[in-house]
């Protein structure tokens, strides 16, 4: 499972020390150029946090959330204009690895914070507006929701964000060609959504 292996892969890297990573990886001890702003997903304010300038990896950045912004268990994503073409903005998140470099418009998710174990990030379309929204997501063999299952996602997102109606689910697909797979009546586990993945798109009134 995708889940597994970025879990492994994400603590391994973690384990590193940045000054061994930097050596190991040759990367030069250079000042950042490119701006770095970095918003909390959940509860954006308008005036993002900018990191230090000595911060170039995602790994130092996840240092820095949980050592000056007192996050237990930070997840960093960037945002991404224009990369398919469900939603007129066409927005999209994708989870950063702790190995590579970070630039740009970021945003954090706390898992502790949350209480998440698995979590998919689903763009919710809102009065013409794209919003990240970090969803926990559960294996096949356990309920979408704690009492129950709910079935579908249809089902699922309109029970989390009552009283909204969810008329359209559909898989993002990033590669241009393929058609958008419409998944309102699929099962919401991680067999169906890849953990820290942004691959539903679900149109809210
Ligand atoms: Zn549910």
């Amino acid at each position: 499972m995708p889940t597994s292996v970025d879990q492994i892969q994400e603590e391994q890297a973690i384990l590193l020390d940045e000054k061994e990573f930097i050596t190991l990886f040759n990367l030069a001890p250079e000042i950042r150029t490119d701006p770095i702003e970095v918003y909390d997903m959940i509860n954006p304010e308008p005036i993002p946090i900018i990191p230090p300038d000595y911060i170039q990896t995602c790994r130092a950045l996840l240092n820095y959330l949980r050592g000056e912004k007192g996050l237990a268990k930070p997840d960093v994503w960037v945002r991404r204009m224009a990369r398919h073409a469900l939603t007129k903005d066409g927005i999209s998140w994708k989870w950063v690895h702790p190995n590579k470099r970070v630039q740009g418009h970021l945003e954090f998710v706390d898992r502790a914070q949350c209480n998440f174990v698995d979590y998919i990030v689903v763009l919710k379309h809102q009065n013409d507006k794209d919003i990240p929204v970090p969803v926990g997501i559960t294996e096949p063999d356990q309920p979408c929701c704690s009492q129950s299952d709910c079935g579908t996602v249809q089902k699922h997102l309109e029970t989390l964000w009552a009283p909204c109606n969810i008329y359209v689910a559909k898989r993002i697909q990033y590669n241009e060609g393929e058609v958008p797979e419409d998944v309102l009546n699929r099962p919401f586990h991680t067999e169906q959504f890849a953990s820290r993945h942004n691959d539903l798109c679900a149109y809210v009134s």
